[in-house]
């Protein structure tokens, strides 16, 4: 998929390329063309004159002679824009990178508690909006669900949170401050991330897992590696903590990238946790003990969670349902049973499936 991405770009930049070497080569060649029709005409022109004895020899010839001379420069000038118009090319990219405005903010960040305030948030990619009006609060000590169909807007709301982008409308805070004032270096300091796509590095294991906060002992990496249950996977390797891993972690499953993910933010111990629940890579035996690793990160902090799984979503304290970037409805689990709306439907749609394949497998 990646790949096919990938293909996609270098042709779009093959295409491109081919234009632009196009677009100038015609306009430098034609110049040059013109020029030496005047080259052309002259000695046409003088040669008629020669035969109709206006001027002799000698004048055409001296002619030649100067406009030759006043040519070359043009010729050298012509492939000199040519080359101009490539480095315009770069520097209008380079303009482009100046001009991106880089988020900026208070350097100290001492928010009054942790709660995560969405306030009127609206939010558009380039002109598309994707988020409208979205109000919700995600408190410190609880579980915050987002839940909805794929494209709804839970992993914009996830990566608005952690002021991974600005708003475009509205404002989101935390601990009362308005994220868009902090230096985002500050403020990520009281976040951990455990999102799908876990970055690991061609490292040791233990090296993978310090990445959650510089400076942590031996020691320490292994506790939370043990609380983490990545400690009888990472003993089974062959050279245990020390062993490379691979690029991106290549040697591991996903459950075991995903519970190094969650080892690093345990490590972190950040008072919020972002977290994407990923069920695709894991079996059952590995999800139950992801679960048993994340409800020790989770406890006590801010949780907002982007839930694929029902049995989250019904133990979670707050959920919010979006739906072509509203919020649809909001409330705990119980309340949202009784008002019968999407996540009731969602929720019957789950069960349904789940019984399906129950009967599947019983056939
Ligand atoms: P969900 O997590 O609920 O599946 P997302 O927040 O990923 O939804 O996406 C919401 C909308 O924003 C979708 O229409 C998606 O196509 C669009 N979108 C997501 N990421 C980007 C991006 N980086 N650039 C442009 N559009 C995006």
């Amino acid at each position: 998929r990646y790949l096919a991405g990938l293909n996609q770009k270098i042709d779009d930049h093959e295409k491109v390329t081919i234009q632009g070497e196009l677009g100038t080569g015609i306009f430098v060649n034609a110049a040059s063309v013109i020029m030496r029709l005047g080259v052309a005409t002259t000695i046409l022109v003088g040669a008629s004159l020669i035969l109709s004895g206006q001027i002799d020899f000698m004048l055409l010839f001296l002619f030649l002679l100067v406009i030759t001379r006043v040519y070359a420069p043009f010729d050298q000038s012509l492939a000199l824009i040519a080359e101009l118009f490539v480095s315009q090319v770069s520097a209008d990219r380079m303009n482009e990178i100046y001009n991106t405005p880089t988020a900026e903010g208070v350097e100290r960040f001492q928010p009054k508690g942790h709660d995560i305030v969405f306030d009127h948030v609206g939010f558009a990619y380039d002109k598309k909006k994707v988020l409208d009006g979205v109000n919700f609060t995600a408190r410190e000590g609880e579980v915050t669900a987002l839940v909805g169909p794929s494209g709804s807007g839970k992993s914009t709301c996830a990566r608005l949170a952690a002021r991974l982008w600005d708003v475009t409308e509205g404002t989101i805070r935390v601990g009362g401050l308005d994220i868009s004032t902090v230096d985002p270096e500050a403020l990520l300091t009281d976040y951990s991330m455990v999102f799908q796509d876990v970055v690991l590095f061609d490292d040791t294991v233990m090296e993978n897992i310090r990445l959650g906060k510089r400076g942590a002992t031996d020691e320490e990496v292994r506790a939370a590696a043990e609380a983490a249950n990545c400690g009888e996977f990472i003993r089974r390797l062959p050279q245990g903590y020390d062993t490379p891993i691979g690029e991106n972690g290549a040697k591991l499953s996903g459950g075991e990238r995903q519970r190094i993910s969650i080892a690093r933010a345990l490590l972190k111990n950040a008072p919020i946790v972002l977290l994407d629940e990923a069920t695709a890579s894991l079996d059952v035996e590995n999800e139950t003990k992801v679960q048993g690793a994340l409800s020790r990160l989770l406890a006590g902090k801010t949780v907002l969670v982007i839930a694929h799984r029902m049995r989250t979503v019904a133990g979670a304290d707050h959920i919010v349902v979006l739906e072509n970037g509203h919020v649809a409805e909001q409330g705990t689990p119980a309340e949202l049973m009784e008002r019968g709306g999407l996540y009731r439907r969602m929720v019957e749609l789950q069960s349904e499936s789940a019984r399906w394949k129950l009967n599947g497998t019983e056939a």
